[in-house]
């Protein structure tokens, strides 16, 4: 009786020469179009309903994910698009919630500010593998999922403190509805779980001491604790300086703050800006310094700032220059952050976002195949 082996199954190219490929990978959001964005304050508002809010919403999730397919990108998200943001979709919508909380002060002088909790239980209200659920539905490429760190939701206790309810339980709670969050997505087959930690760099910035990074980095390694090694492989950080209407909150803070503690989280990915760091050599430096394998980093080469689009070669050099600190093994590609983290920033035209994209799939292929030369 004939039996298939798994070898005669592999297509003859596989055993031809070196196939060399780089993973590239978005960080998550897309301008929202304008409907969308209408579509929030209104049915904020009261005056949609909400059937007709959520087939907007389906809409925009549909358009996006096809528009993300034709970039060539092998993975891809739903573009956030009906995330109010990304730091606060857990909590959006909770009756326990003051407006007063902190301020993220931006480089240009306008800022974000995040509610504070009036009264425990801390519990989310949405979680993120919702919005994988319905991005499922109209895709089969891998899909990643952001989800935010507990080091930002954490920032929600007010500094006075609340009554029956200790910041001591406010983190236990907070360390599992943070879990429970990344699991979720793992579990409905996420292709990998980004932790959006944007406040890591800002850390260094409002505490110069370190100590407030190092709060974060501890919280986030309570949150890491609860998956074994192997789901840890499917999860990654995402660092950067903000981006927020063309604008960042710590892109003056050295990244020699923050890499070592970083990287000492155990996880599969690191996801960094470093497109529009002005010594890109001196941070990747850095990285070789400080990167443990076989954990990857995933460099930024694309600026979402900067209105021109990067061409292919631009990639390409940026990629070429990163492999000569960081090995092909640990290296991959993505943007330096999303295109509009916050859902009303429309400072970039969804159409600027996607050319952008497809430059960083075209450019880290053409890296790939002039180092796959190389070393064949
Ligand atoms: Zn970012």
């Amino acid at each position: 009786m004939m039996v298939n082996s798994g070898k005669a199954c592999l297509a003859p190219e596989s055993f031809i020469g070196l196939d060399m490929t780089i993973p590239t990978e978005p960080i998550g959001s897309i301008p929202r179009p304008q409907k969308v964005i209408t579509a929030f304050e209104q049915y904020e508002r009261g005056s949609l309903s909400r059937e007709e809010f959520e087939s907007t919403c389906r809409e925009a999730v549909r358009e996006t994910i096809e528009k993300f397919e034709a970039t060539g990108s092998p993975v891809i998200t739903d573009g956030e698009q009906t995330k109010p943001s990304f730091a606060t979709y857990p909590i959006h919508g909770l009756s326990n919630l003051n407006a007063d909380g902190v301020k993220i002060q931006f480089a240009d002088g306008h800022f974000r500010q995040l509610p504070t909790l009036s009264s425990g239980p801390f519990r989310y209200k949405t979680y993120a593998s919702s919005y994988l659920e319905v991005a499922k539905k109209f895709t089969r490429i891998p899909i990643k999922q952001a989800v935010i760190s507990p080091s930002a939701l954490s920032l929600l206790y007010p500094a006075a403190g609340l009554p029956n309810y200790s910041q001591e339980k406010f983190l236990e709670d907070l360390v599992k509805e943070s879990a429970t969050d990344i699991r979720g997505c793992l579990d409905h087959g996420a292709h990998c779980v980004q932790l959006d930690f944007t406040e890591g760099r800002l850390a260094v910035k409002l505490d110069p001491s370190g100590q407030l990074l190092s709060s974060f980095i501890t919280l986030i390694s309570r949150v890491l604790d609860q998956f074994s090694k192997e789901e840890r492989k499917r999860i990654g950080i995402h660092t950067c300086p903000g981006g927020d209407c063309d604008s960042t909150h710590s892109a003056d803070v050295d990244y020699s703050g923050l890499l070592p503690s970083l990287f000492s989280l155990d996880v599969g990915s690191f996801y960094m800006q470093l497109a529009s760091e002005l010594d890109r050599r001196r941070v990747l430096q850095i990285v070789r310094e400080n990167l443990h394998p076989p954990r990857r980093v995933f460099v930024g080469v694309i600026d979402p700032i900067n209105p021109k689009v990067e061409t292919p070669q631009e990639v390409r050099d940026r990629v070429l220059e990163a492999s000569d600190f960081i090995p092909l093994i640990q290296l991959g590609t993505t943007d330096d952050c999303g295109f509009s983290p916050f859902g009303d920033d429309r400072s970039t035209a969804r159409e600027t976002a996607f050319a952008k994209i497809r430059a960083r799939v075209e450019g880290t292929q053409l890296a790939a195949e002039e180092l796959g030369s190389d070393v064949g």
